[in-house]
């Protein structure tokens, strides 16, 4: 049996040497592994892929241009992991009970091909496939991801007033260029859609009820994000939080709103309906009501890293597995050790001090 090393010696040793040794040695143990759950009984059955680290937008509490800027040292190519690596991992998840895959990011447009990657994740059977996205390049590329086997597509969207939108990505780059993406979207099959506005206060809250407004009957969905702590660059503060308390609160002054029933244990969008009928809306409270008790995603960064917790500081190395002489099933053993002794609740346990603490930047491990 693989070693069980507790996270607080981790700590001791160099976090990253920890986290390989431990994975290396449960690969190497006997036996396989079946579905697995983790120390507070969560199941493992969402994987989320970044593909690229890289975007075309600088939004300014995600990927600030002064940290950004043009010598940011992002991944070097050899580094990523390969198409067929990811579809190699995904594989082993999918065999362990895993359903849902998104592609995420960075700009998951950005990766070159990345419908051929869609393509050999279609092939692993029976997933729910799907990718998060700016939009900025879906209009063009919409109709292959479907035509390669894409389920839906979620579009990020933070204002539909142009000149707050501009100035949110701090890129320059105008709504109507991502509403073409989601109209391309919807056309090809992709639908319905998910629309994530993240809301930061003093920036785009005047724009929660136009934007409800907006896709109200169209069939797509709002998501209202209350901005989050992740990564250590955005100068996250409490203070810019507006809670999805307040969201509903405004959107249903106007539009009347009836709070429905999860369509899943561990869905992480509270979802509420139009009272006359006209399609739903969801808040996602990460920050106000920590969602911690469900959570069964793990992460996969762009060059193999497992991050069992959106606010981990470090990831367990999947690709020095992959590259080295593991097979399969040693990938699941060590997949399994390593959910088994997940312990992670970061949202539950924040403090007013935590938002300072290492934590890897949302671009890099992926939304
Ligand atoms: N580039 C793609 C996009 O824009 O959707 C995928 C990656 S992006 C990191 C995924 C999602 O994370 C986006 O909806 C983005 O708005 C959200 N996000 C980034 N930083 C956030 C933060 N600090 N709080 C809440 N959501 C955040």
């Amino acid at each position: 049996m693989a070693t069980i090393i507790p996270l607080a010696d981790m700590r001791a040793q160099s976090r990253s040497d920890a986290f390989a040794t431990f994975a290396r040695e449960a690969a190497l143990a006997p036996g396989l592994p079946g579905p697995v759950a983790d120390t507070r009984g969560r199941s493992l059955s969402d994987l989320r892929i970044s593909v690229t680290d890289r975007c075309n937008f600088r939004c300014v509490y995600c990927m600030p241009k002064d940290v950004f800027g043009a010598d940011y040292p992002y991944l070097p190519h050899t580094d990523l992991l390969t198409f067929e690596e990811i579809t190699r991992i995904a594989r082993v998840f999918v065999g362990m009970g895993v359903r849902k895959i998104r592609l995420t990011g960075g700009e998951p447009l950005l990766r070159r091909k990345v419908e051929r990657l869609v393509e050999m994740l279609r092939g692993l059977g029976d997933v729910d496939l799907t990718l998060t996205t700016n939009g900025a390049l879906l209009a063009k590329k919409a109709k292959d991801l479907r035509a390669a086997g894409l389920s839906r597509v979620t579009v990020s969207l933070d204002s539909l007033d142009d000149a707050t939108f501009r100035a949110m990505n701090d890129v320059d780059f105008p709504v109507a260029k991502v509403l073409e993406g989601i109209d391309a979207a919807a056309v090809a099959g992709l639908a319905p859609l998910k629309i994530n506005m993240v809301v930061k206060r003093g920036m785009n809250e005047d724009s929660i009820v136009p934007m409800a407004r907006r896709f109200k009957g169209s069939g797509h969905i709002v998501r209202f994000i209350e901005y989050m702590d992740v990564g250590a660059t955005n100068g996250w503060r409490m203070d810019d939080v507006v809670s999805a308390r307040e969201i509903v609160a405004a959107i249903g002054a106007r539009m009347p709103l009836v709070q429905c029933d999860p369509n899943y244990r561990g869905e992480v969008a509270e979802r509420w309906r139009y009272a006359d009928g006209s399609g739903e809306i969801g808040v996602i409270a990460s920050v106000t009501q920590a969602f911690c008790r469900d959570c069964t995603r793990a992460r996969l960064s762009t060059e193999g890293r497992l991050f069992t917790c959106l606010f981990a500081n470090d990831g367990y190395d999947l690709r020095a597995l992959v590259r080295g002489d593991f097979d399969d099933d040693a990938l699941a053993r060590a997949v399994a050790a390593i959910w088994r002794q997940r312990d992670d609740r970061y949202s539950e346990i924040r403090t007013a001090s935590t938002p300072r603490a290492a934590k890897v930047e949302m671009s890099y491990i992926g939304g």
